[in-house]
Order: structure tokens, then C-alpha cells, then sequence
């Protein structure tokens, strides 16, 4: 079986140099936060092209840190796309502030820019866009609207590491970056994992606070902090693993780039990649008539699919209260009735992408 993703492979290949980085923490004893978290940060905002990175301890608390940074609390509203994992809006709820669903476009599956504007209010702070599937959303417009109306634009960047907009990292477009080292992401943790990236020496000081405890100097604790220390195992996991992702990103490229040329089923479409970015590939969506009828048929075929993600979340229950109801976002909910992810990782070969193209060339309803 062909598993959608199968993380056992990069460790295999690799299992020498993680254990070695295991073990040097271990003889330092240097497990929360320390020298090899510091290090991997430092390492981390040179790739992303931006003075500062503050680990954490998983994607959500970094989106949770970065809305704090802003001073994003109760009374506020963040516009958010409705097409995402729902942790992009967790980050928005934990403040207290409000997440406002936007709806994604036909084609790209990204937020669409021409809904954001009927969306902004006297209280909205910041938009938060999702690079999301590894595809980087169309920031220059949603710069655009958000200097208008005098708003932060804050990247979620944990399905896209690496990716390109007009020849930028992401993660270094907005006022602030978000990342995650969830297992299965394109950068990934032994565990858990996460980064805030940012140019300026005030979010970085606000984001290493918060994270702490509320503290810089220990024991004095100038704000209500939290536990989102990066763990010193994982620091240097990353560092290791950081040195492959340009390899990885490559490999992405190129299968994502196989899957686009050689499947040619119109009972199949995929997501449109704009000219002026440089995706990732982080999850190969398709939409198709009937995913459960698609998902069965690659199975029997001895190759694994899923749906990411089967609902949007403006119809979540969690967020009952916020008053959606089906037909809000139409883009969103066509995707999210219709999705299915592909299996893509950078362990496979040749032989493995050639089947799943060939299978899905075959599929018939
Ligand atoms: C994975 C993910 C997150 C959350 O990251 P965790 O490390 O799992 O907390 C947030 N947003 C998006 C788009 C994600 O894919």
C-alpha cells in the first residue's frame, strides 16, 4: 500500500544524523528551550530571509503569539479564509478577538482578495491568509486592501515552507510569519513544533515573552504568559532536517509538476497555480464528482487518499455560535464536498508517481 504520506523513509535514510542530534541534546540535558532551540532559530529566519524566527511549541501557538503580538484581544476581528486547517482561526479565538470566514476563489483555492473588503469592519485588526496546500495566496492584493483600511496582513505559512510569491520567501511577506513542524509538514519535528517569523525587534521581544511564561529576565514576569517554549530535542531535529528541505522542496516540485502535465482526466481538476508564485506542494488536491467513490477506487489499487479538509470553517460546530450557514462561502464548500489529496511526499520514486498518474488517468465514475 502507497500510504498518502510515509515519514518512515526520510528516517531510514537519515536515522544516523537525527539520533546524533538526539544524543547531543540528551548529554546537555539541554531539553526546553536552550541552545539547540536557539540555534534552529537563527537557522530558520536566514532560510525564511528574515531577521528574526521565535520557536514554539506547535503551529497554533504560533498563530496565537503572532495575534497577540499585534495586541489582537476581545472586541476584534480577524478576516481568515474559510478553505483552511481550523487552527488558523484557533489562533484568532484564543485572543478573544473574532475570526471573520472569507470565501476562496473558484481556481486557486486560496482567499479570495475581491470578498475581503464587504468583510471589514470598524473592528477588524488583521487579515490572516493561508498559503494554503503549499500555494502561496495572492498576497499583493491583500496587501493592498489591508494598507487601505490600515490593516495587518499575517501569513499562515504552515503548509508552505519554502514557497515563493514574485521571488519571496513566505514567512517574510507579512508583518508576521507562521509556521509549523507538525509531522507530515514540509519542514517537520520529531514531535511537535513551531516558529513565528518577523522583521521587527518588537514582535520578536512580544513573541519570546509570551512563549516564556510571560518573562525575559526569570523569575519577572512582566505580562500573563504561556508554555510555548520549543523543546531543545526538536531544535535540533530541525536544524538537521532544515538542511534537507531544499532537497525535499525540490522533489515536491517536481512530482506536483508530473502530477500537473500527466494527468489528463476530466473527471479530475486541480488547483491553478498563478505564474508569480512558486508553490510547494505541500498537499496535492484534486477535486473530483465523488471523492468517496475516488478514494475506494485508488485504495483497491493499493494507493492511499484522503480529504483535506472534508469542512470548512465557518460550518464547524465549534463556531455554531458565529452564525454561518451553508451557502456563505460557495467556493469553500464546493471544495470541501469534493476534495481529495493525492498521495505526494519526497521519499517516492518514480515508479511510485508513475501509478498514481496512471491511476488516476484510468478513473472512470
Ligand atoms: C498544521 C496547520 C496549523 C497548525 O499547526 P500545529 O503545529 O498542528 O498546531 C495551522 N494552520 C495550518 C494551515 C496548518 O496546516
Amino acid at each position: 500500500m502507497l500510504k498518502r504520506i510515509d515519514l518512515s523513509r526520510d528516517f531510514q535514510k537519515h536515522r544516523k544524523e537525527y539520533l546524533e542530534a538526539i544524543e547531543a541534546v540528551c548529554e546537555e540535558t539541554a531539553f526546553s528551550g536552550g541552545r539547540f532551540a536557539d540555534q534552529f532559530d537563527k537557522e530558520f529566519a536566514a532560510y525564511c530571509g528574515v531577521p528574526y524566527a521565535a520557536g514554539v511549541n506547535n503551529g497554533t501557538s504560533a498563530l496565537h503569539c503572532a495575534m497577540m503580538a499585534l495586541g489582537i484581544g476581545h472586541g476584534d476581528e480577524v478576516i481568515v479564509p474559510a478553505n483552511t486547517y481550523i487552527a488558523t482561526a484557533w489562533g484568532v479565538t484564543y485572543t478573544g478577538a473574532v475570526p471573520v470566514f472569507v470565501d476562496c476563489t473558484k481556481d486557486t483555492w486560496e482567499i479570495d482578495p475581491d470578498k475581503i473588503e464587504e468583510k471589514i469592519t470598524d473592528r477588524t485588526k488583521a487579515i490572516l491568509g493561508v498559503h494554503l496546500y503549499g500555494q502561496p495566496f495572492e498576497f499583493g492584493k491583500v496587501k493592498e486592501i489591508a494598507d487601505k483600511h490600515g490593516l495587518y496582513v499575517v501569513e499562515d505559512c504552515a503548509q508552505a515552507h519554502g514557497a515563493l510569491y514574485q521571488g519571496k520567501m513566505v514567512g517574510s511577506l507579512g508583518e508576521l510569519g507562521c509556521f509549523s513542524f507538525y509531522p507530515g509538514k514540509n519542514l517537520y519535528a520529531f514531535g511537535e513544533g513551531g516558529s513565528v517569523t518577523c522583521h521587527k525587534r518588537e514582535y520578536y521581544d512580544a513573541i519570546t515573552t509570551i512563549k516564556n511564561q510571560g518573562c525575559q529576565v526569570r523569575y519577572y514576569h512582566d505580562v500573563v504568559g504561556y508554555n510555548y517554549r520549543l523543546e531543545g530535542i526538536q531544535g535540533a531535529v530541525l536544524s538537521v532536517s532544515l538542511n534537507f528541505l531544499p532537497e525535499w522542496t525540490d522533489r515536491r516540485r517536481q512530482i506536483g509538476k508530473c502530477y500537473i502535465n500527466e494527468i489528463k482526466n476530466p473527471l479530475i481538476t486541480m488547483q491553478v497555480h498563478p505564474e508569480n508564485t512558486d508553490p510547494v506542494f505541500h498537499l496535492f488536491v484534486i477535486t473530483t464528482k465523488d471523492p468517496d467513490h475516488f478514494i475506494a477506487y485508488m485504495d483497491k489499487k493499493g494507493m492511499e487518499c484522503n480529504k483535506h479538509y472534508p469542512v470548512p470553517c465557518h460550518l464547524q460546530k465549534a463556531y455554531a455560535d458565529l452564525g454561518y450557514k451553508e451557502g456563505d462561502c460557495p467556493n469553500a464548500e464546493y471544495l470541501a464536498s469534493h476534495c481529495v489529496t493525492l498521495p505526494l511526499f519526497p521519499e517516492m520514486t518514480q515508479d511510485e508517481v508513475k501509478m498514481v498518474i496512471d491511476a488516476c488517468n484510468a478513473y472512470t465514475l
